[in-house]
């Protein structure tokens, strides 16, 4: 069982059976400053429609989910599924945008972050997580990193991997190895980590370090994110499908009763 802060299941909602936490901006780092005061490790996952539909498959991604202490909704088709089911979310938490509020509360707690993932620097130059870091603390000046590592490596490392971080004294643990691989690698050494939050961020280091734009503001403010990204990168039309497809899924699960 979790060690960690309580979440308020009664505010959980349901989404294709996956919970999901109804709290808007305010309330998910209302609920972070509460991590960073509890002893043990608190997991936060931000779902995204491709893993709401990812989880429905998944039943080690669904269990982790369910022990996960914060499930932020994270996108625009979460807020119509919620719309949908008859559980209306207020506004449109996204994963970035809620790690930047919580770089801010880092930094004005005196808290550390470590990154952990994405790519390795080529010959000797700094890879993303690193880059990600010297921008995090550009905009956040007062954050302290404890430490970085590249997302490629072997299950023989873990083990060395976990040791660093935790001597690293590092309060906050950013996995950056895109989903389900980040959350299970939280979930398989929650014991072992001494963290007190750890949260899954898929390719969040790669637009701290500038490798990926963000959408204009146009797209963000209209929830057309994933517009912009498909135009950027046609080839995820693919993954983008998953968006509709959880659309009808969610139509159907509420004709069917089967919230
Ligand atoms: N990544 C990694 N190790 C891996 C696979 C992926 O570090 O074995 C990194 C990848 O470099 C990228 C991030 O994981 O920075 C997220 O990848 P992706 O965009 O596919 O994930 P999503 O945002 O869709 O969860």
């Amino acid at each position: 069982m979790s060690q960690g802060a309580n979440s308020d299941k009664s505010s959980r909602m349901r989404v294709l059976g996956v919970p999901v936490d109804r709290v808007d901006m305010r309330q998910a780092i209302s609920r972070l400053e509460e991590m960073l005061d509890q002893p043990g490790l608190s997991h936060i996952v931000t779902p995204n429609p491709e893993i709401i539909v990812n989880a429905g498959k998944d039943p080690v991604l669904r269990d982790i989910i369910e022990k996960a202490e914060l499930v932020v909704p994270d996108g625009i088709g979460l807020v119509y599924a919620s719309k949908i089911l008859g559980w209306p979310l207020h506004e449109r938490v996204t994963g970035i945008d809620f790690l930047n509020m919580a770089l801010s509360v880092l930094e004005q707690r005196g808290k550390s972050i470590y990154l952990l993932g994405s790519r390795p620097g080529a010959d000797g130059e700094a890879g993303t997580a690193e880059k990600a870091a010297k921008a995090m603390q550009k905009a956040f000046p007062g954050l302290k990193v404890a430490g970085t590592y590249h997302g490629y490596f072997g299950a023989e490392e873990e083990a060395a991997i976990v040791d660093e971080i935790n001597r690293s004294g590092a309060d906050f643990l950013c996995v950056a190895l895109g989903a389900p691989k980040q959350e299970k690698f939280i979930s398989r050494h929650r014991n072992e980590l001494k963290v007190s939050v750890a949260i899954g961020v898929g390719g969040s280091l790669d637009v701290y370090a500038g490798n990926v734009k963000r959408a204009p503001a146009f797209y963000r403010e209209h929830g057309l994110e994933w517009l912009y990204r498909l135009k950027q990168e046609p080839s995820r039309y693919r993954r983008m499908l998953a968006l509709p497809a959880f659309m009808l899924k969610v139509l159907g699960s509420r004709v069917g009763g089967k919230m």
